[in-house]
């Protein structure tokens, strides 16, 4: 936990961290003006954060009182990220880690932290939804810690990424663009903004969400049961703060917007070629978002600052990356005129 705001967070027990958070702000001009011209576009690159996600925010809070309670095991469902973050922390605490993932469906990087770090991994025929029911079941019955984000200390913990970006601007921005999926971060963000509103007088935001559209069920309204994309830590059918999420949206008069695997991938190409950002296929949905947001005149750009929130490392879905190259990478003989020949 950024040690700054421990005081501001309901969290007990002697901090078990990584030193998580102070992620960078980077202001993005040439992004802006693909996304949102005329307006300043920056991001906020979660991507940095120790385990190469968001989720390290919420996971050393959740990790902390885990361990002040005298838990021995912790346990949780992931698409990935959470996974490796639990894995970490509990490492970090000695704790036991157990976390359950979908078969197949969890990108390269994102598994290898988790054996890394030394958990119990354990791949289910079945969604993250399913996952989520199980370990739910589990915790209640045994004497183990869920660590997803219903656990309200993640929650806590992730609220400090707003106190951040309030503290770089000096104001809050005029709107936060972030991925939806199990919509805990969405909540975390909006519950840090009122929080800094009431306590050191920044503004709001407007909230500007991006679902996937084969997993969008908050913009739809209903359950998906088998949610499909390729950006995989979105991958949600039945979003754990689905409630918190529409009210966060309201209260902040925001946007939710569906946007298909080809905008946010589009966007995705964008964040590293334009700014040399480097995000996983999932982080680029706010961005996508908040383009087809001006693109169809919901949003005026005009004069506005908006965030992006960035909320895992390319590095983790190393496979999303190679998948975009459509021609194999040549191999020439090792000579100045062969290297010289395609250069030209
Ligand atoms: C977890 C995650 C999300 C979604 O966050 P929620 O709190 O589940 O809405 C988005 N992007 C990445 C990279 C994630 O790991």
């Amino acid at each position: 936990m950024v040690t700054a705001f421990r005081s501001r967070l309901k969290v007990e027990g002697e901090a078990v961290t990584l030193l998580e958070g102070n992620t960078p702000l980077i202001d993005c001009p040439r992004l802006a003006a693909w996304a949102c011209p005329g307006g300043t576009l920056l991001v906020k690159y979660e991507g940095l954060n120790p385990t190469g996600s968001f989720k390290d925010r919420g996971m050393t809070a959740a990790i902390t009182q885990a361990a002040h309670d005298g838990s021995r095991t912790v346990i949780c469902a992931s698409t990935g990220n959470t996974a490796a973050s639990a894995a970490a922390y509990a490492a970090r605490a000695g704790l036991r880690c157990v976390v359950l993932i979908p078969e197949g469906k969890v990108a390269m990087g994102k598994l290898a932290g988790s054996i890394a770090y030394g958990a119990q991994v354990v791949q289910i025929d079945g969604s993250f939804d399913d996952g989520l029911r199980l370990v739910r079941e589990i915790s209640d019955k045994a004497p183990i810690t869920l660590v997803n984000s219903v656990n309200p200390a993640r929650v806590e913990g992730q609220k400090t990424a707003a106190f951040e970006v309030n503290d770089a601007l000096g104001q809050a921005p005029d709107w936060l663009c972030l991925p939806v999926g199990n919509a805990g971060n969405i909540s975390a963000y909006w519950l840090g903004f009122v929080q800094d509103a009431l306590e050191r007088g920044f503004g709001t935001p407007q909230l500007l969400g991006g679902q996937a559209a084969g997993s969008a069920p908050i913009v739809l309204g209903h359950v998906v049961e088998e949610p499909e994309t390729l950006a995989t830590a979105i991958r949600i059918g039945n979003p754990a703060r689905w409630f918190q999420a529409k009210e966060a949206l309201a209260d902040s008069d925001g946007q939710l917007w569906r946007v298909s695997d080809t905008e946010i991938m589009e966007a995705y190409g964008q964040l590293s070629r334009l700014e040399g950002v480097f995000c996983e296929p999932s982080s680029a949905a706010g961005v996508a978002a908040l383009r087809k947001s001006v693109l169809n005149g919901e949003v005026e750009p005009e004069g506005k600052t908006f965030v992006a929130v960035l909320t895992g490392h390319g590095l983790k879905d190393p496979d999303a990356a190679i998948a975009g190259q459509t021609d194999s990478i040549a191999v020439l003989a090792p000579t100045y005129d062969a290297i010289m020949g395609v250069i030209e």
